[in-house]
């Protein structure tokens, strides 16, 4: 399955939490590593006392399920030494599962779609980068979306 998950920090040296991410899910088990987006920074989103977030997305090919893939995710997360916060605040490591194939799903635990990923520019940006055709299932393609979310700050990283 093609799947694409949305990696962001806003403490403990960004730039390297989410490179340590992605190293991270390159070692998944029945997955093959595809590719990376750029990093990009961008302002925060709700509490505005915070650093402003990197993020990137990668792009996946994975046999295991959404919840085993969920489950991958969160360990990365405990790994990097995640704590719970505040609501949409500070966090060294979020990874999300934003796309899985074209699938929709809506438990307790999982929604894909992402919710939020319509209008968050630090998801659709990175994500247009890797593929601007991409349809998110039961929303519509990528390129509509992005003629209606501005950059907001959204500022793409050179890479190093
Ligand atoms: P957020 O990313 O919205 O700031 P968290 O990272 O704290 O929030 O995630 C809170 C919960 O979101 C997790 O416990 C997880 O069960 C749930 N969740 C629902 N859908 C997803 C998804 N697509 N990817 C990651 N987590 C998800
Ligand atoms: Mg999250």
């Amino acid at each position: 399955m093609r799947v694409f998950i949305g990696v962001g920090s806003n403490i403990a040296d960004p730039e390297n939490q989410v490179h340590s991410a992605q190293q991270a899910l390159m070692t998944l088990p029945m997955t093959r590593f595809v590719v990376c987006s750029s990093m990009y920074k961008s302002p925060p989103m709700g509490p505005q006392d915070q650093p402003d977030y990197i993020n990137a997305v990668t792009e996946l090919e994975t046999l295991l399920s959404p919840h085993d893939l969920l489950d991958c995710l969160q360990k990365i997360e405990q790994q990097q030494g995640r704590v719970k916060g505040r609501h949409w605040g500070e966090r060294t490591i979020d990874l999300d599962l934003l796309l899985y194939g074209d699938e929709l799903l809506a438990d307790a635990r999982l929604k894909v779609p992402h919710l939020g990923i319509a209008q968050r520019a630090f998801v659709l940006y990175p994500l247009a980068e890797i593929d601007a055709d991409i349809m998110i299932p039961g929303i519509g393609l990528i390129t509509n979306l992005l003629a209606e979310c501005p950059r907001d700050g959204l500022e793409r990283l050179i890479s190093k």
